[in-house]
């Protein structure tokens, strides 16, 4: 159970069973099995309790992307939300991205620690926030809308918003944005999509990344993309490597495909 976000704490597996506490027959008194049937039932309540606090914090939640995703709206701002594990080359991708695209753009850091990637940013010519979560494992809608008033973000522009590095609980927490897009890197296993589907099936683009390091690695990219469409079957893919610039020219073009759409919503909305 996550302490922060009210993530997990539902039953688990171990080997493909539902875990209760290992017994063996025999070793435990009479006594024993009335203590634990007391302790089942007040786990019961306890867990009942908590999906109760995971609904609410994800109500609220969703209240708040509710208005990010009008302020955003209002401006003809294309909102992407950038999640994956930690080390997909994340920042780099944005990095690239600032330094290649023609279109003004503000971004958004999300961190347990550290401001490095606000700084990298910076370094590139970007405006940007950094938000440290502490021990939290995600960016929720509240925090992003705090930043955003702080970027005072242009109309027709770009919001790129790189969440914590983590495959579970940001897929659960909607910021508001237009389309979460997840990384995949080629260094990793192949069958993440399988391991963590919740995120692979709320993203609308996979980007697979550090797609130069293939002829060195054993990795099956094609493998890797069939696992991520069996879990999302509408999910676009771009193969892309941010460092030899391999799919650059997909990706950005698909950016500002979005940005022109968001641009034309936002006329609709002031007419
Ligand atoms: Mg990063």
């Amino acid at each position: 159970m996550c302490a922060i976000c009210g993530c997990g704490g539902g039953q688990f597996l171990i080997n493909g069973r539902v875990n209760h506490h290992s017994r063996k027959a025999g070793e435990v008194a009479r006594f024993r099995l009335h203590q634990h049937a007391h302790e089942i039932v007040t786990e019961t309540v306890k867990e009942a309790r908590l999906v109760k606090v995971e609904r609410d914090i994800l109500a609220k939640n969703n209240n708040y992307a509710g208005v990010n995703r009008h302020y955003l709206a209002e401006r003809g701002v294309f909102a992407l939300n950038l999640v994956s594990s930690p080390g997909s080359g994340k920042t780099t991708l944005l990095v690239k991205t600032i330094a290649e695209l023609n279109v003004p753009l503000a971004v958004i850091e999300g961190d347990q620690q550290t401001e490095n990637d606000a700084m990298r940013i910076r370094a590139a010519g970007a405006p940007a926030i950094q938000i440290n979560t502490g021990r939290g494992c995600h960016l929720d809608a509240k925090m992003v809308g705090h930043a955003m008033e702080q970027l005072d973000l242009q109309d027709d522009s770009l919001l790129l918003i790189e969440n914590v590095g983590n495959l579970v609980c940001p897929a659960s927490f909607d910021l508001g944005e237009a389309h979460k897009v997840v990384i995949l890197s080629v260094t990793e296993g192949e069958d993440k999509p399988l391991k963590y589907p919740d995120m692979f099936r709320a993203a609308d683009l996979m980007l697979l990344n550090k797609c130069d390091l293939l002829p060195y690695l054993e990795f099956d990219a094609d493998l890797a993309i069939s696992y991520a469409r069996r879990i999302n079957p509408d999910l676009q893919v771009i193969r892309i490597s941010a460092t030899s610039g391999i799919g650059m020219p997909a990706w950005l073009a698909w950016i500002t495909a979005g940005c022109t759409q968001a641009a034309k919503q936002r006329v609709t909305i002031a007419q």
